[in-house]
Protein backbone atom coordinates (compact mmCIF):
# COMPACT_ATOMS: atom_id res chain seq x y z
CA UNK A 1 0.00 0.00 0.00
CA UNK A 2 1.16 3.15 -1.02
CA UNK A 3 2.55 5.99 1.34
CA UNK A 4 -0.16 8.66 1.74
CA UNK A 5 0.98 11.85 0.97
CA UNK A 6 -0.86 13.60 3.53
CA UNK A 7 -1.84 17.58 2.71
CA UNK A 8 -3.83 18.38 5.71
CA UNK A 9 -0.47 17.50 7.80
CA UNK A 10 2.15 19.54 5.88
CA UNK A 11 -0.37 22.70 4.96
CA UNK A 12 -0.52 22.59 9.12
CA UNK A 13 3.02 22.57 9.15
CA UNK A 14 3.79 25.25 7.14
CA UNK A 15 0.60 27.64 8.23
CA UNK A 16 2.62 27.10 11.61
CA UNK A 17 6.12 28.19 10.04
CA UNK A 18 4.28 31.21 8.51
CA UNK A 19 2.53 32.28 11.46
CA UNK A 20 5.79 32.43 13.25
CA UNK A 21 7.89 34.36 10.70
CA UNK A 22 4.83 36.55 10.41
CA UNK A 23 5.08 37.55 14.09
CA UNK A 24 8.74 37.97 13.78
CA UNK A 25 7.96 40.01 10.13
CA UNK A 26 5.50 42.67 12.64
CA UNK A 27 7.85 42.89 15.17
CA UNK A 28 10.83 43.31 13.91
CA UNK A 29 9.96 45.55 10.71
CA UNK A 30 6.44 46.31 11.58
CA UNK A 31 4.92 44.98 8.68
CA UNK A 32 1.99 43.28 8.27
CA UNK A 33 1.46 40.85 5.26
CA UNK A 34 -2.21 42.24 3.27
CA UNK A 35 -4.09 40.37 1.29
CA UNK A 36 -6.87 41.43 -0.40
CA UNK A 37 -9.75 38.97 -1.83
CA UNK A 38 -12.28 40.18 -5.03
CA UNK A 39 -15.46 38.02 -5.15
CA UNK A 40 -17.93 38.92 -8.26
CA UNK A 41 -21.13 36.75 -8.13
CA UNK A 42 -22.13 34.16 -5.97
CA UNK A 43 -20.95 30.56 -7.45
CA UNK A 44 -20.73 27.87 -4.28
CA UNK A 45 -17.18 26.72 -4.72
CA UNK A 46 -15.86 30.34 -5.30
CA UNK A 47 -17.60 31.71 -2.29
CA UNK A 48 -16.12 28.50 0.28
CA UNK A 49 -12.68 29.26 -1.26
CA UNK A 50 -12.86 33.15 -0.37
CA UNK A 51 -13.77 32.06 3.30
CA UNK A 52 -11.45 29.64 3.60
CA UNK A 53 -8.59 32.09 2.66
CA UNK A 54 -10.17 34.65 4.91
CA UNK A 55 -10.32 32.13 7.83
CA UNK A 56 -6.29 31.32 6.72
CA UNK A 57 -5.66 35.35 6.84
CA UNK A 58 -7.05 35.79 10.71
CA UNK A 59 -5.13 32.19 11.95
CA UNK A 60 -1.55 33.37 10.71
CA UNK A 61 -2.12 37.15 11.73
CA UNK A 62 -2.00 38.63 8.23
CA UNK A 63 -4.47 41.31 7.44
CA UNK A 64 -7.32 40.84 4.68
CA UNK A 65 -9.79 42.75 2.91
CA UNK A 66 -12.30 41.26 0.99
CA UNK A 67 -15.00 42.44 -1.15
CA UNK A 68 -17.89 40.70 -2.00
CA UNK A 69 -19.41 41.82 -5.27
CA UNK A 70 -22.76 41.04 -7.01
CA UNK A 71 -23.09 38.74 -9.97
CA UNK A 72 -23.54 41.94 -12.66
CA UNK A 73 -21.30 43.83 -11.35
CA UNK A 74 -18.78 45.37 -14.62
CA UNK A 75 -15.30 45.58 -15.33
CA UNK A 76 -14.70 48.84 -14.46
CA UNK A 77 -15.80 48.49 -10.85
CA UNK A 78 -13.31 45.55 -10.59
CA UNK A 79 -10.52 47.59 -12.29
CA UNK A 80 -11.43 49.78 -10.00
CA UNK A 81 -10.50 47.54 -6.84
CA UNK A 82 -7.06 46.61 -8.42
CA UNK A 83 -5.93 49.72 -9.12
CA UNK A 84 -6.77 50.90 -5.62
CA UNK A 85 -5.06 47.84 -3.97
CA UNK A 86 -2.42 48.55 -6.69
CA UNK A 87 -1.45 51.54 -4.95
CA UNK A 88 -1.96 50.49 -1.12
CA UNK A 89 0.97 49.41 0.40
CA UNK A 90 -0.49 48.11 3.11
CA UNK A 91 -1.57 44.97 0.76
CA UNK A 92 1.18 42.61 -0.70
CA UNK A 93 -1.61 40.40 -2.76
CA UNK A 94 -4.49 40.38 -4.54
CA UNK A 95 -6.36 37.74 -5.67
CA UNK A 96 -9.47 37.80 -7.79
CA UNK A 97 -11.63 34.55 -7.46
CA UNK A 98 -11.86 32.88 -10.60
CA UNK A 99 -14.06 31.87 -12.78
CA UNK A 100 -15.76 35.48 -13.33
CA UNK A 101 -18.73 36.71 -14.85
CA UNK A 102 -18.64 36.75 -18.80
CA UNK A 103 -19.26 40.52 -19.24
CA UNK A 104 -15.77 41.00 -17.26
CA UNK A 105 -12.76 40.22 -19.29
CA UNK A 106 -10.47 37.44 -17.18
CA UNK A 107 -7.39 38.41 -18.80
CA UNK A 108 -8.01 41.68 -18.61
CA UNK A 109 -8.29 41.53 -14.62
CA UNK A 110 -5.45 38.92 -14.17
CA UNK A 111 -3.17 42.09 -16.31
CA UNK A 112 -4.27 44.83 -14.53
CA UNK A 113 -2.84 43.33 -10.87
CA UNK A 114 0.69 44.35 -10.49
CA UNK A 115 3.29 41.56 -10.98
CA UNK A 116 4.57 42.62 -7.64
CA UNK A 117 1.23 41.79 -5.90
CA UNK A 118 0.01 38.68 -8.36
CA UNK A 119 0.17 35.94 -5.35
CA UNK A 120 -1.90 33.62 -7.68
CA UNK A 121 0.92 33.56 -9.97
CA UNK A 122 -1.58 34.13 -12.98
CA UNK A 123 -0.24 37.33 -14.57
CA UNK A 124 1.55 37.01 -17.91
CA UNK A 125 4.91 38.44 -16.48
CA UNK A 126 4.80 36.10 -13.55
CA UNK A 127 4.84 32.97 -15.85
CA UNK A 128 7.44 34.37 -17.85
CA UNK A 129 9.50 34.53 -15.25
CA UNK A 130 8.39 31.01 -14.07
CA UNK A 131 9.53 29.63 -17.72
CA UNK A 132 12.60 31.09 -17.53
CA UNK A 133 13.43 30.19 -14.50
CA UNK A 134 13.77 33.77 -12.71
CA UNK A 135 12.22 34.33 -9.14
CA UNK A 136 8.60 35.19 -9.29
CA UNK A 137 5.14 34.40 -7.98
CA UNK A 138 4.73 30.36 -8.54
CA UNK A 139 0.77 29.89 -9.01
CA UNK A 140 -0.45 28.31 -5.68
CA UNK A 141 -1.79 24.60 -6.83
CA UNK A 142 1.66 24.01 -8.61
CA UNK A 143 3.32 25.49 -5.73
CA UNK A 144 1.79 23.28 -3.32
CA UNK A 145 2.59 20.10 -5.37
CA UNK A 146 6.15 21.37 -5.60
CA UNK A 147 6.16 21.57 -2.09
CA UNK A 148 4.63 18.33 -1.41
CA UNK A 149 7.10 16.68 -3.75
CA UNK A 150 9.95 18.24 -1.85
CA UNK A 151 8.93 17.63 1.57
CA UNK A 152 8.20 13.64 1.10
CA UNK A 153 11.54 13.59 -0.37
CA UNK A 154 10.37 11.92 -3.64
CA UNK A 155 13.07 11.81 -6.00
CA UNK A 156 12.70 14.12 -9.41
CA UNK A 157 15.96 14.29 -11.21
CA UNK A 158 15.63 12.21 -14.57
CA UNK A 159 12.10 10.98 -13.44
CA UNK A 160 9.42 10.99 -15.87
CA UNK A 161 6.76 13.14 -14.73
CA UNK A 162 3.27 12.92 -16.96
CA UNK A 163 1.15 15.44 -16.51
CA UNK A 164 -2.75 14.85 -17.56
CA UNK A 165 -4.37 18.57 -18.16
CA UNK A 166 -3.18 21.94 -19.42
CA UNK A 167 -4.62 24.58 -18.03
CA UNK A 168 -2.61 28.06 -17.60
CA UNK A 169 -3.59 27.21 -13.33
CA UNK A 170 -2.34 23.62 -12.96
CA UNK A 171 -1.22 21.65 -15.89
CA UNK A 172 0.85 23.95 -18.31
CA UNK A 173 2.82 25.69 -15.03
CA UNK A 174 3.39 22.52 -12.79
CA UNK A 175 4.80 20.69 -16.26
CA UNK A 176 7.25 23.89 -16.54
CA UNK A 177 8.07 23.93 -13.13
CA UNK A 178 9.34 20.38 -13.63
CA UNK A 179 11.47 20.02 -16.39
CA UNK A 180 13.94 22.99 -14.52
CA UNK A 181 17.32 23.06 -13.92
CA UNK A 182 17.19 22.52 -10.20
CA UNK A 183 17.04 19.96 -7.22
CA UNK A 184 13.55 19.72 -6.80
CA UNK A 185 12.95 19.29 -10.79
CA UNK A 186 15.18 17.70 -13.17
CA UNK A 187 12.46 15.89 -14.86
CA UNK A 188 11.84 15.01 -18.08
CA UNK A 189 7.97 15.94 -18.76
CA UNK A 190 5.23 14.74 -21.03
CA UNK A 191 1.67 16.58 -21.39
CA UNK A 192 -1.32 14.95 -21.97
CA UNK A 193 -4.83 16.50 -23.02
CA UNK A 194 -8.09 15.50 -25.06
CA UNK A 195 -6.05 15.00 -28.36
CA UNK A 196 -3.96 12.39 -26.58
CA UNK A 197 -5.63 9.46 -28.25
CA UNK A 198 -4.17 6.71 -25.84
CA UNK A 199 -4.33 8.43 -22.29
CA UNK A 200 -3.29 5.32 -20.79
CA UNK A 201 0.26 4.54 -23.05
CA UNK A 202 1.68 7.44 -21.78
CA UNK A 203 0.53 7.33 -18.23
CA UNK A 204 1.62 3.64 -17.79
CA UNK A 205 5.08 4.76 -18.29
CA UNK A 206 5.13 7.85 -15.83
CA UNK A 207 7.24 7.83 -12.37
CA UNK A 208 5.31 10.64 -11.35
CA UNK A 209 1.62 11.15 -12.56
CA UNK A 210 0.16 14.52 -11.93
CA UNK A 211 -3.60 14.31 -12.77
CA UNK A 212 -5.56 17.92 -13.16
CA UNK A 213 -7.90 16.66 -15.19
CA UNK A 214 -11.42 17.71 -13.84
CA UNK A 215 -13.30 13.97 -14.94
CA UNK A 216 -13.75 11.80 -11.80
CA UNK A 217 -11.19 8.46 -11.59
CA UNK A 218 -10.32 8.77 -14.90
CA UNK A 219 -7.01 7.48 -13.83
CA UNK A 220 -7.34 3.65 -12.91
CA UNK A 221 -5.18 0.84 -11.65
CA UNK A 222 -4.38 -0.46 -14.78
CA UNK A 223 -3.28 3.47 -16.02
CA UNK A 224 -0.50 3.37 -13.77
CA UNK A 225 2.96 1.08 -13.19
CA UNK A 226 3.81 -0.15 -9.51
CA UNK A 227 5.94 2.14 -7.78
CA UNK A 228 4.22 5.64 -9.25
CA UNK A 229 4.05 8.06 -7.34
CA UNK A 230 0.49 10.18 -8.04
CA UNK A 231 -0.50 13.51 -7.35
CA UNK A 232 -4.24 13.88 -7.77
CA UNK A 233 -5.07 17.74 -8.50
CA UNK A 234 -8.41 16.78 -9.18
CA UNK A 235 -11.66 17.86 -7.54
CA UNK A 236 -15.05 16.49 -8.21
CA UNK A 237 -18.32 16.51 -7.34
CA UNK A 238 -19.73 12.63 -7.46
CA UNK A 239 -23.90 11.58 -6.57
CA UNK A 240 -23.46 10.15 -3.30
CA UNK A 241 -26.94 9.67 -1.37
CA UNK A 242 -25.67 8.16 1.88
CA UNK A 243 -24.01 11.87 2.33
CA UNK A 244 -26.19 14.13 3.98
CA UNK A 245 -25.13 17.02 0.88
CA UNK A 246 -25.78 13.88 -1.42
CA UNK A 247 -22.76 14.51 -3.03
CA UNK A 248 -19.27 13.64 -2.29
CA UNK A 249 -15.61 15.08 -3.65
CA UNK A 250 -13.16 12.49 -5.11
CA UNK A 251 -9.82 12.76 -7.34
CA UNK A 252 -9.05 12.50 -11.01
CA UNK A 253 -7.92 9.11 -9.57
CA UNK A 254 -9.47 6.09 -8.64
CA UNK A 255 -7.66 6.29 -5.15
CA UNK A 256 -9.10 2.43 -3.60
CA UNK A 257 -7.36 0.65 -6.35
CA UNK A 258 -4.25 2.56 -7.48
CA UNK A 259 -3.18 3.21 -4.08
CA UNK A 260 -2.03 -0.63 -4.00
CA UNK A 261 0.00 -0.13 -7.05
CA UNK A 262 1.68 3.21 -5.96
CA UNK A 263 4.34 4.16 -4.08
CA UNK A 264 3.20 7.09 -2.75
CA UNK A 265 -0.32 8.93 -3.40
CA UNK A 266 -2.18 11.57 -2.72
CA UNK A 267 -5.67 11.70 -1.33
CA UNK A 268 -8.60 13.85 -2.33
CA UNK A 269 -10.19 15.12 -0.29
CA UNK A 270 -6.65 15.81 2.25
CA UNK A 271 -4.25 16.19 -0.66
CA UNK A 272 -3.27 19.00 -3.20
CA UNK A 273 -6.40 20.97 -2.22
CA UNK A 274 -5.06 22.21 1.15
CA UNK A 275 -1.61 22.94 -0.06
CA UNK A 276 -3.21 25.27 -2.49
CA UNK A 277 -4.40 27.56 0.45
CA UNK A 278 -1.38 27.38 2.06
CA UNK A 279 0.63 28.32 -0.76
CA UNK A 280 -1.21 31.76 -1.15
CA UNK A 281 -0.65 32.32 2.21
CA UNK A 282 3.07 31.49 1.45
CA UNK A 283 3.46 33.89 -1.80
CA UNK A 284 1.75 36.74 0.49
CA UNK A 285 3.89 36.37 3.10
CA UNK A 286 6.95 36.13 0.85
CA UNK A 287 5.48 39.60 -1.14
CA UNK A 288 5.44 41.27 2.16
CA UNK A 289 9.01 40.42 3.15
CA UNK A 290 10.07 41.57 0.29
CA UNK A 291 11.18 37.85 -0.61
CA UNK A 292 9.74 37.67 -4.00
CA UNK A 293 10.25 40.46 -6.28
P1 LIG B 1 -9.48 22.64 -16.85
O1 LIG B 1 -10.84 22.18 -17.16
O2 LIG B 1 -9.09 24.05 -17.05
O3 LIG B 1 -8.42 21.73 -17.61
C1 LIG B 1 -8.59 20.35 -17.70
C2 LIG B 1 -7.52 19.78 -18.57
O4 LIG B 1 -7.71 18.38 -18.66
C3 LIG B 1 -7.56 20.33 -20.01
O5 LIG B 1 -6.25 20.61 -20.45
C4 LIG B 1 -8.19 19.20 -20.80
O6 LIG B 1 -7.68 19.09 -22.13
C5 LIG B 1 -7.74 17.97 -20.01
N1 LIG B 1 -8.69 16.88 -20.18
C6 LIG B 1 -10.03 16.88 -19.95
N2 LIG B 1 -10.56 15.67 -20.21
C7 LIG B 1 -9.53 14.88 -20.61
C8 LIG B 1 -9.43 13.53 -21.03
N3 LIG B 1 -10.51 12.75 -21.08
N4 LIG B 1 -8.23 13.05 -21.36
C9 LIG B 1 -7.12 13.84 -21.33
N5 LIG B 1 -7.15 15.13 -20.92
C10 LIG B 1 -8.34 15.65 -20.59
O7 LIG B 1 -9.25 22.21 -15.33
P2 LIG B 1 -8.24 22.73 -14.18
O8 LIG B 1 -6.84 22.50 -14.57
O9 LIG B 1 -8.66 24.07 -13.73
O10 LIG B 1 -8.64 21.71 -13.03
C11 LIG B 1 -8.47 20.33 -13.17
C12 LIG B 1 -9.02 19.65 -11.92
O11 LIG B 1 -8.28 20.09 -10.79
C13 LIG B 1 -10.48 19.98 -11.60
O12 LIG B 1 -11.07 18.86 -10.98
C14 LIG B 1 -10.38 21.12 -10.61
O13 LIG B 1 -11.49 21.21 -9.76
C15 LIG B 1 -9.15 20.71 -9.86
N6 LIG B 1 -8.41 21.83 -9.25
C16 LIG B 1 -7.97 21.64 -8.00
C17 LIG B 1 -7.24 22.60 -7.37
C18 LIG B 1 -6.72 22.32 -6.02
O14 LIG B 1 -6.45 23.22 -5.29
N7 LIG B 1 -6.55 21.05 -5.64
C19 LIG B 1 -6.95 23.88 -8.01
C20 LIG B 1 -7.40 23.97 -9.38
C21 LIG B 1 -8.11 22.96 -9.96
P3 LIG B 1 -7.88 20.23 -23.25
O15 LIG B 1 -6.89 21.31 -22.94
O16 LIG B 1 -7.58 19.54 -24.52
O17 LIG B 1 -9.31 20.69 -23.11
Amino acid sequence: MAQIIDGKLLSAQIKEELKEKTKILINEKGIIPGLALLLVGDNPASKSYVSSKEKSCSELGFKSIVERLPDNTDEATVLGFINKWNADETIHGILVQLPIPKQIDEQKVIQSISPKKDVDGFHPESFGRLVIGLPGFVPCTPAGIVEMIKRYKIPTKGKHVVVVGRSNIVGKPIANLMYQKNPDANSIVTICHTATSDLSYYTKQADILIAAVGVPRIIKAEDVKEGVVIIDVGINRVEDSTTEKGYRIVGDVDFENVKNKASAITPVPGGVGLMTVAMLMQNTYKSAAGEVL
